[in-house]
């Protein structure tokens, strides 16, 4: 059986909100609370939720920004917490960043040359002689000119700077990389084209995928599985075809309704979601998505809002954390 590239356990991430006179901390968020998942080589994992659910603080403990609270990454059966620093900085080489908003990630006082040349000079991957031929071959694989190695990113457009930094994350050589929401921010008939690059990135580079978005419509056509997340939690994780047949959780099934049909003869029921969102903030002890949840009448009497419900496998790679499944504890 295939060894995961990445395995996250149990990991956390909790921001300190308030500290008394004492310098002790009396209220903490809790952006990422108890997550385990594992990305296996070539894969494309998704990663879905509304925005606050946690899962850009994931991507970013994993490219070493956020020090996790608690828990574990490993990487190719290795601890990065145990590593040494110096090892660790070597290690995150091979677990690169795309950023959400093409617009604040690239320095605008540089050329878009030395923005992708630059981690190839710092990290010696090449000989000096070297790194042109390197970024005109990276600005061709994400679809531009060599020639527009002499530019500065406020001469491109929203599209072409996220292939510059798909080309920059690329120059790293890396086997993973984090796409944080990398087409939320670009127009509608844009998206699809940097979709489109980045699968054919995959086959090309030999990539392995983290993709993040808001919307289960989003990372349809990349994933090969997709997890979905509500207020720092994990609530279900499963195969792409079979979360998009048979939805479990009531979350869940709430972001696909939302997804625009294209067939005008075919008509979805809406899920509209009521009631207030839980705070991250000292969050309530049960099942994160209580105060909204419309499915509850169907578990009156179990521990929804005493207990928070573990994630189950309920089969062969379906997981789901609801006490609507008697499965689950
Ligand atoms: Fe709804 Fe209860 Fe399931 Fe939470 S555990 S999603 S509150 S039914």
């Amino acid at each position: 059986m295939t060894e995961p590239l990445l395995q996250v356990k149990h990991l956390s991430k909790f921001f300190t909100v308030e500290k008394n006179l004492l310098g002790q901390t009396t209220s903490v968020l809790k952006a990422v609370d108890d997550l385990s998942f594992e990305i296996f080589p070539g894969e494309a994992l998704g990663l879905v939720g509304e925005s606050g659910c946690g899962k850009t603080t994931v991507g970013k403990m994993l490219v070493n920004l956020y020090r996790p609270t608690a828990g574990e990454i490993w990487y190719e059966g290795k601890d990065l917490a145990q590593m040494s620093a110096r090892e660790r900085r070597s290690q995150c080489r091979n677990i690169q960043l795309i950023f959400q908003d093409p617009y604040g990630s690239l320095n605008p006082r540089m050329t878009v040359g030395d923005i992708i040349s630059e981690p190839i000079r710092i990290n010696h991957l090449l000989a000096a002689n070297k790194v042109d031929d390197r970024v005109g071959y990276l600005l061709n694989a994400v679809g531009l000119s060599a020639t527009y190695r002499n530019r500065f990113a406020h001469e491109f457009s929203g599209g072409q700077r996220q292939r510059v930094s798909i080309a920059r994350a690329l120059a790293m050589e890396p086997k993973l990389i984090v796409c944080d929401e990398p087409v939320s921010a670009l127009d509608v008939s844009i998206q699809a084209q940097v979709l489109n690059l980045l699968s054919e990135l995959s086959d090309e580079f030999g990539l392995t995928y983290l993709f993040i978005a808001h919307g289960l419509n989003v990372v349809k056509h990349i994933s090969d599985r997709v997890g979905v997340m509500y207020l720092g939690r994990l609530v279900e994780l499963a195969p792409k075809r079979e979360l998009y047949n048979n939805p479990l959780h009531p979350y869940t099934k709430a972001l696909l309704s939302a997804i625009p049909v294209t067939n005008p003869a075919y008509r979805r029921e809406r899920i509209l979601l009521e009631g207030d969102v839980s705070s991250p903030i000292d969050p309530p002890p049960g099942c994160r998505f209580a105060s909204r949840c419309y499915a509850r009448t169907g578990c009156i009497g179990c521990a929804c809002e005493t207990e928070m419900p573990e994630l189950v496998e309920l089969s062969p790679g379906h997981f789901v954390s609801c006490y609507l499944y008697p499965e689950v504890r």
